[in-house]
């Protein structure tokens, strides 16, 4: 016998610990399926860099993000969910049982695999920009705002996230320029109007960024007006980027389809991927809605999906 086939074989294992993959872990350790969640770099997902959640139902006073997930955790825990701190390097879905390979070498075994990395945000990728990340440059405003206590902060982004983390960003900063790279915003009417009425928050429109300047930490932040080419400096100490989002897809984009956008696909009404025993949940496979109660559904449908697969397998 090799080694391989002594190997413990997973009937459910879950990448991913934001909302999605703990709410998978939830229905499956329920169903008997013994889950392992590989919790990833971020354990607890990006709710774990807001501050206040208003929209969660069920807490009407509100509830902090990193206290929700916390819950999220325990209630996985409560059922045999067996959380582990690893992060997903490698998987080889064209096999059955799946393997994988985690971030220390360790490899395993699955019968049903649920994808739960969710998004990261994104970045211009100026050279600047990657020099002074953490000294000035952030894509967290509830992590980082609170260091630019009365000083100056540019944001970047014409979106929802951009015109929410703008408004967070006064309740430090004296002051928040907004830079947007086309005069119309793409952010909801209501969020606009909001942001407008907000007497600390500034607007460079139809600029682009061209290089975020200091030496040891941001000191300025150098524009270019889409229009004239006319370049000009804003003296800023933050530059906080919300510009979307990207799929966590590395370990999985070898095997499985993807939209234009790189985002996992899923069968209409379904968590299945183009794998069968795959399922993907989550802000992985959603760029449209990427609420904390969607995903937190759409990981309730992936794991009932897994058990009636491997229900199905069984029979057949
Ligand atoms: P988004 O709606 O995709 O907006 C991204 C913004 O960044 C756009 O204005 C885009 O400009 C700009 N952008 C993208 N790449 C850029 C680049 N390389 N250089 C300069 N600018 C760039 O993303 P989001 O704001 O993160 O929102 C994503 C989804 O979450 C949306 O559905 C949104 O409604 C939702 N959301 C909702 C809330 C809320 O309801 N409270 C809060 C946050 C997010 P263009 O407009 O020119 O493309």
């Amino acid at each position: 016998m090799s080694s391989e086939s002594k190997k413990e074989i997973h009937d459910v294992v879950v990448f991913g610990s934001g909302p999605a993959g703990l709410t998978a872990a939830i229905y499956a350790a329920r169903a008997n399926l013994d889950p392992v969640v590989y919790e990833g770099i971020q354990p607890g997902g990006q709710l774990t860099t807001t501050t206040e959640v208003e929209n969660y139902p069920g807490f009407p006073e509100g509830m902090m993000g990193p206290e929700l997930m916390e819950r999220f955790r325990r209630q996985a825990e409560r059922f045999g969910a067996k959380l582990l701190p690893d992060r997903v390097e490698a998987t080889f879905l064209d096999q059955w049982p799946f393997k994988y390979r985690l971030d220390g070498g360790e490899k395993g075994l699955a019968r049903t695999v649920i994808i739960a990395t969710g998004a990261t945000a994104r970045y211009l990728g100026l050279p600047s920009e990657e020099r002074l990340k953490g000294r000035g440059v952030s894509a967290c405003a509830t992590c980082d705002g609170f260091f630019f206590r009365d000083q100056h902060i540019v944001v970047v982004g014409g979106g929802d996230s951009a015109m929410e983390e703008a408004n967070f960003l006064t309740r430090f900063a004296s002051k928040v320029t907004v830079v947007h790279r086309r005069q119309e915003l793409r952010a909801s009417k209501i969020m606009q109007e909001r942001t407008r009425k907000n007497p600390k928050i500034h607007w460079a429109l139809n600029k682009v960024v061209v290089e975020v300047m200091g030496k040891d930490s941001v000191e300025a932040v150098k524009l270019r007006d889409v229009s004239t080419a006319e370049e000009s400096v804003l003296d800023a100490t933050g530059f906080f980027l919300a510009i979307g989002h990207h799929p966590n897809t590395g370990p999985f984009r070898d095997w499985l389809e993807t939209d234009g956008k790189g985002y996992l696909l899923t069968r209409p009404d379904s968590t299945a991927t183009s794998i069968p025993g795959v399922f993907a949940c989550g802000d992985v496979q959603d760029q449209v809605f990427r609420q904390a109660i969607t995903a937190a559904g759409s990981g309730c449908m992936a794991a009932i999906e897994a058990e009636r697969w491997l229900e199905a397998r069984q029979e057949g």
